[in-house]
């Protein structure tokens, strides 16, 4: 089955991306913090939204789902939490959720908060506040070996996955991530290419896996030049992949 999906941000807050899926008629967005520009964003194209996809409970990727709701009647998926509210169908790992006629595998990604899922799909990942471009999420509920193991699952998809994260974060996160990893010359030519997207008015977003393989600093935690360096800046816990890992993080929350 050949079946193509449009696929395109609708800003929202101050760097939020509500990603919305539609095949011309019917629309799914994921994480709609905000309701308003969405259904914005419906009318001006004729769509009708049928499916919603929550990826964790934070309210800047919830907020909008009463009022959605109540508008479409649409059908609404996400993580077992009961501080979501108006779902459908709770989704655990390796459950699959089919939308728009494409079917998505569900990986549980705990660390930013332990509810975190993620979608996998039609060479996509919706990651919401796991991985982004260039980064990370916080790690609010989880533990920094949680985290990792999170971002190792990711990690392990195909090189040319899109990565539709929630937020545009990427000049911040690459502006650490040249501090973290001074020698990745990949990485300069990633900072050029998304300075020129943003001074386009462009997301960063979609990166691909491969990118964020070669330039995240939270996806390199057994790269020697980021070992290395954590050592000469004296912010390296211990030796192990979680202690690297835990030395970048801690780092990144204060840089
Ligand atoms: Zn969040």
């Amino acid at each position: 089955m050949s079946m193509t999906l449009t696929v395109e941000p609708i800003p929202a807050f101050s760097d939020n991306y509500i990603w919305l899926l539609h095949n011309g008629h019917e629309a799914a967005v994921v994480d709609p913090g905000d309701a308003d520009p969405v259904l914005q964003t419906l009318d001006q194209r004729g769509l009708t939204l049928t499916d919603i996809l929550i990826t964790h409970h934070h309210f800047d990727h919830t907020g909008g789902l009463e009022k959605l709701k109540s508008a479409t009647d649409c059908h609404v998926v996400g993580p077992n939490n009961p501080k979501i509210t108006h779902l459908d169908r709770h989704l655990a790992d390796q459950e699959t959720a089919t939308v728009l006629g494409l079917t998505f595998s569900i990986i549980e990604v705990p660390g930013h908060t332990l509810d975190h899922i993620a979608y996998v799909g039609g060479g996509m990942v919706f990651c919401g506040d796991t991985l982004f471009a260039g980064g990370c999420g916080r790690v609010f509920e989880g533990t920094f070996p949680m985290m990792r193991n999170s971002l190792s699952k990711l990690r392990q998809l195909p090189e040319d996955t899109r990565v539709y994260c929630a937020h545009e974060y990427t000049m911040a996160n690459l502006s650490f991530a040249s501090a973290a990893d001074p020698e990745n010359e990949v990485l300069r030519n990633r900072i050029l290419h998304c300075q020129s997207l943003r001074g386009a008015g462009q997301p960063t977003v979609p990166s691909r896996i491969s990118d964020e393989v070669a330039t995240n600093p939270f996806l390199r935690w057994d790269a020697p030049g980021i070992i290395k360096n954590l050592i000469m800046q004296d912010k390296l816990p211990g030796n192990s992949a979680d202690e690297v890992f835990a030395g970048l993080r801690q780092w990144k929350d204060t840089f």
